[in-house]
């Protein structure tokens, strides 16, 4: 006899991985699109009148929070604008292809699209970065100046709120790397489900929630378009031994994920840990919690050539660099400097 569903008693098709509640298709979709709507609503995510930029990657999360995020905006009259946003980072072989996929997105979807390369923003494709630096902090260059070109793009679109499809085995991931490396205020800003508010152009998160293999499920029976191929620059090492853990986790206990981020929203800080504060970048004016952003900071880093000092810490690799750039003052006095790449500022 076929198992039923637990909402509505038909045939159920599958078993929800976040409940373990075996259930039919279209109770599926109701509960999915029902618990991301409560999402929003509850965490204030929105308000009439927003110009919402949905960072889209072509990937599973993104494609299915801009399909998501339209049907909801319709269905619940949210009363907000949206626009897709991607970043080519430059990746031959990988972004050209996923960014082919957002182009039928916008058609499918009816949505406009903006696309920021890293190659105009700060003169670098991560094809050449690699090249420069190897494939160990490829990733760190990447992340930061993504982080920062979804601003650029969104301050261009005139957007005044970013979406992110960073999905719950995404945050509890990022939770447990943050415990692990003792780092507390990203331990605290990584589970908040909008972050960026006081810099003026709040980041959310409407998947938080969401666990990624019911992303996958609702994505496959929806039959969306999205784009499945790793990067080929994917080391990241440590968050790929995150991933594997919560994984394992997973398996013995599927509700690990969303117990980690309670956690992670449970944790009170003590009064006396100093928290980085918000301010702007003195170099490119976007937002930072140091005088001169981790952005330009790893920019400048490549453009000198010693992308090495440049990572790590912020205000020590200031210092290296500052150093760097004393000595070579002192030493080249008679020698012209090197012309520099372009660095694009909006
Ligand atoms: Fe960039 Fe690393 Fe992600 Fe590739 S895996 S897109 S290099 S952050
Ligand atoms: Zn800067």
């Amino acid at each position: 006899m076929p198992v039923a569903c637990r909402m509505c008693g038909g045939p159920a098709v599958l078993k929800r991985p976040k409940t373990g509640d075996a259930v039919c298709k279209d109770c599926f979709f109701y509960a999915f699109e029902n618990e991301v709507n409560y999402t929003i609503t509850n965490g204030n995510l929105f308000k009439r009148g927003d110009r919402v930029a949905v960072g889209a990657s072509g990937g599973k999360d993104s494609t299915v929070l801009a399909y998501i995020l339209k049907l909801l905006n319709e269905r619940h009259d949210y009363g907000i604008e949206l626009i897709l946003l991607s970043v080519d980072e430059g990746i031959t072989g990988y972004r050209d292809d996923s960014l082919e996929t957002v182009k039928r997105n916008q058609h499918q979807y009816d949505l406009p699209l903006k696309i920021v390369s890293y190659e105009d923003l700060y003169g670098w494709t991560m094809d050449a970065i690699v090249k420069q630096i190897g494939l160990k902090n490829n990733c760190t260059f990447c992340g930061v100046f993504r982080r920062q070109a979804l601003d650029r793009g969104a301050m261009l679109l005139k957007a005044n709120k970013i979406a992110t499809g960073h999905n719950a085995d995404d945050i509890a991931e990022t939770v447990l790397m943050n415990v692990l490396r003792g780092d507390i205020a990203r331990l605290r800003r990584c589970t908040a489900i909008t972050t960026g508010a006081e810099g003026g152009l709040p980041r959310c998160k409407p998947l938080k929630y969401t666990y990624e293999k019911e992303i996958v499920m609702y994505a496959y029976f929806k039959k969306l378009d999205y784009f499945s191929t790793e990067c080929i620059y994917s080391p990241n090492a440590y968050r790929g031994h995150a991933r594997t853990y919560l994984k394992d986790l997973e398996r013995i206990r599927p509700s690990s994920i969303i117990d980690l981020i309670h956690s992670g929203e449970s944790l009170s800080i003590k009064k006396d840990v100093k928290m980085p504060v918000q301010g702007t970048c003195t170099r490119c004016g976007y937002i930072s919690s140091n005088a001169i952003c981790k952005a330009c900071t790893l920019l400048e880093g490549l453009n000198k050539g010693l992308p090495k000092l440049a990572i790590g810490k912020s205000n020590k690799s200031r210092r290296l660099l500052d150093a760097a750039s004393q000595s070579s003052d002192s030493t080249n006095e008679n020698t012209p400097p090197k012309e520099k790449k372009k660095d694009v500022t909006f």
